[in-house]
């Protein structure tokens, strides 16, 4: 409780504080929030605001049982594209900082997400991520602003594409809801690199 409810808070105040203020959990990563109201996105793996659940209504993530071969390694491969983007966007991130705060917190921002969608599919195998990647190829950060974005736009339209594909050929409820959410928050990144795409030319 310490931390969030400042010092000054009278008996009522904190009860007033703690009526207005609601928890809400990522339905995608786990993560709770504590708001006056809800976020528009996960502030942690970035899911929409509509995955952001009551406890009531969130239900406890538990890993995917009775995988198929293929939905194995669509989930491998689904680490894979997330490990990758989070590396890039890491080194992109260590790129700006301190140079320009604006594309700096937007990798930041990416790294996180992607990192977190990492944790997603670990919990949805119940595996390590080091237990089932070997080294994941680096991607050098070109010199100009303009080659980095023409990246982001490649790296998530490929992990759209591929996880429609793996939407479609599971029929287990949590991984399709998986890969809705990823699609949709990749689908955020790509608009996020092409708005700035067309902003910078
Ligand atoms: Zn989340």
């Amino acid at each position: 409780m310490k931390g969030w409810i400042d010092e000054d808070y009278t008996r009522k105040g904190i009860l007033s504080f703690r009526t207005s203020v609601s928890p809400y959990r990522c339905q995608l990563c786990g993560y709770v929030y504590l708001g006056r109201s809800r976020p528009d996105k996960c502030p942690h793996c970035g899911a929409d605001e509509t995955e952001l659940r009551s406890p009531v209504d969130y239900m406890e993530i538990k890993p995917v049982r009775f995988l198929t071969d293929v939905e194995y390694r669509d989930l491998v491969e689904t680490m894979r594209l997330e490990a990758v983007g989070e590396m890039f966007y890491r080194e992109c991130e260590d790129v700006f900082e301190g140079k320009d705060t604006y594309y700096e917190s937007i990798f930041r921002r990416l790294a996180r997400h992607e990192d977190e969608h990492i944790d997603v599919v670990e919990d949805a195998l119940d595996m390590d991520k080091d237990d089932v990647l070997d080294e994941v190829d680096e991607i050098e950060v070109p010199d100009t602003v303009g080659e980095i974005l023409d990246i982001v736009v490649d790296l998530e339209m490929e992990a759209i594409m591929k996880y429609t594909k793996f939407f479609r050929r599971t029929d287990k409820e949590r991984l399709k809801y998986i890969y809705e959410c990823l699609i949709d928050v990749e689908t955020e990144h790509k608009h996020l690199a092409v708005w700035n795409i067309g902003a910078i030319r």
